[in-house]
């Protein structure tokens, strides 16, 4: 079984597929608590009902779509998640797994978007004691990260909002054993499109001076900060 928040299609916004028509399908529950996290409704107060596979796959049946995007929340945390891939492939879609990088499963997937979380997404202030501990505790996990980068097709995004944050990043890069660094992607932490111009405005430098990626956010500026979307 599965928790659903929300099954929509839409367009990718975001890293190598950005601009192709999708189904995202949204779990919801999340094993950590990003204080930044634009997907509340599906981690830190997760919303929705438990599913079946055969009842995820009959509520998608309808749309004319080649890509799913399995997005959260975090998708790994369910141990039904690799039976949803098989039988996505088995109907000739395209899957795309979106996760922070933090639980290990074996699963059939075209793309791994794992985007682990930098200190920057600390929820201390925000949560109990304990949440926040938890998150610390969880939330960097090189191995897993480099297991999942093994399985196949991958990019690597990181949310940043400075330039320590992108810092960081090269700090976290210097202990993952490897990876490709034109998969390595840096996206403004932001949901106007303001706040992405003014990030942009020294991340797009950064990254060309690192030979990084950078990574914008399309869906908020085509569709603004809206779920669904
Ligand atoms: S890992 Fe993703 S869904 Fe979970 S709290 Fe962080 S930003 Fe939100």
């Amino acid at each position: 079984m599965i928790r659903i928040s929300e099954i929509f299609q839409s367009v990718q916004g975001e890293g190598f597929l950005t601009g192709t028509p999708s189904i995202f399908i949204r779990t919801s529950g999340c094993n950590l608590r990003c204080w930044y996290c634009d997907t509340r409704y599906a981690s830190w107060e997760p919303e929705g009902s438990t599913h079946s596979v055969a009842e995820i796959l009959k509520q998608i049946e309808g749309f004319r779509i080649e890509h799913v995007v399995l997005t959260g929340g975090e998708p790994m945390i369910f141990e039904a998640l690799p039976e949803l891939c098989r039988e996505l492939k088995v109907r000739g879609k395209h899957v795309t797994i979106e996760t922070a990088g933090t639980i290990d499963r074996q699963a059939p997937c075209d793309l791994w978007s794992i985007s682990p979380k930098l200190s920057n997404s600390n929820p201390l202030g925000y949560t109990s004691q304990q949440w926040v501990r938890k998150h610390e505790a969880v939330r960097y996990a090189p191995q897993v990260v480099e297991s999942l980068m093994a399985k196949g097709d991958y990019q690597l995004k990181f949310v940043v909002g400075s330039i320590l944050d992108a810092e960081e990043v090269l700090e976290y890069l210097s202990h993952l054993r490897g990876y490709d660094r034109h998969r390595v992607m840096l996206m403004p932490r932001a949901i106007h499109t303001e706040q992405l111009d003014v990030q942009l405005s020294w991340l797009a430098d950064w990254c060309k001076s690192h030979d990084l990626r950078l990574c914008d956010r399309q869906h908020i500026r085509w569709f603004g900060n809206r779920r669904g979307t």
